[in-house]
């Protein structure tokens, strides 16, 4: 489905109700593809355009079955133009990148490789989940996202591992390559802003 059709399809009962701005960017699903092709073949992110609301992808979504977080809506989103709907929507983070719903959809959409670019997008624009960003501190702070506790260690010992692993928690003068990465490569200050 060409994406102009898409948006007269939604103009006429398929109005996604989250979105209350009014405010619409119409080249937003190039927007999505144009980025996407960075990192993906073009032609996949193209199928983009190709949903036609069919609903299959929640219907196997296991995420969708505990959380709020419906795919097929964030598409609508996107395909209408709802820019900061789609971007700010938390859901969005609901998604475990599980595959499923790109294995199942019948028009073949690259799904799941969207919504990993949207994310891009939302931290780009400054729209992070609380949680996400306090793990990202924890990065920049210890070198791991998962900082090594006393439970672990004592878990550790019983496996016969070393207590600590040879990570920053070992060398922690690797810490400061950590900083310069996340530095350098703009990352901190994404994080920071969001
Ligand atoms: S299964 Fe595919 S075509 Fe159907 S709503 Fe989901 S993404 Fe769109
Ligand atoms: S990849 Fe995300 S949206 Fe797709 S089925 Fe898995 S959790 Fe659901």
């Amino acid at each position: 489905m060409a994406f102009e059709e898409a948006k007269n399809l939604g103009k006429i009962k398929l109005i996604p109700k989250e979105a209350k701005t009014g405010k619409v960017n119409s080249r937003f699903a190039e927007d999505v593809i144009n980025r996407g092709s960075i990192f993906f073949p073009r032609k996949d992110m193209e199928t983009l355009k190709a949903c036609m609301q069919c609903g299959v992808c929640v219907g196997g979504c296991p995420s969708g079955r505990r959380t709020a977080w419906r795919i097929r809506r964030i598409f609508l989103k996107v395909l209408r133009g709802f820019e900061d709907d789609a971007l700010k929507d938390e859901s969005l983070w609901e998604c475990t990148t599980c595959y499923t719903c790109q294995e199942r959809c019948l028009r073949k959409v690259m799904t799941t490789d969207i919504v990993r670019i949207l994310r891009n997008l939302a931290v780009e624009k400054g729209y992070m989940n609380e949680n996400h960003v306090r793990v990202c501190m924890l990065l920049f702070k210890y070198g791991h996202a998962v900082p090594i506790n006393e439970k672990i260690k004592t878990v550790r010992k019983e496996l016969g591992l070393d207590e600590i692993p040879p990570t920053v928690h070992k060398y922690p003068e690797a810490l400061n390559e950590v900083s310069l990465l996340v530095k350098e490569t703009g990352f901190r200050l994404k994080v920071e802003r969001s």
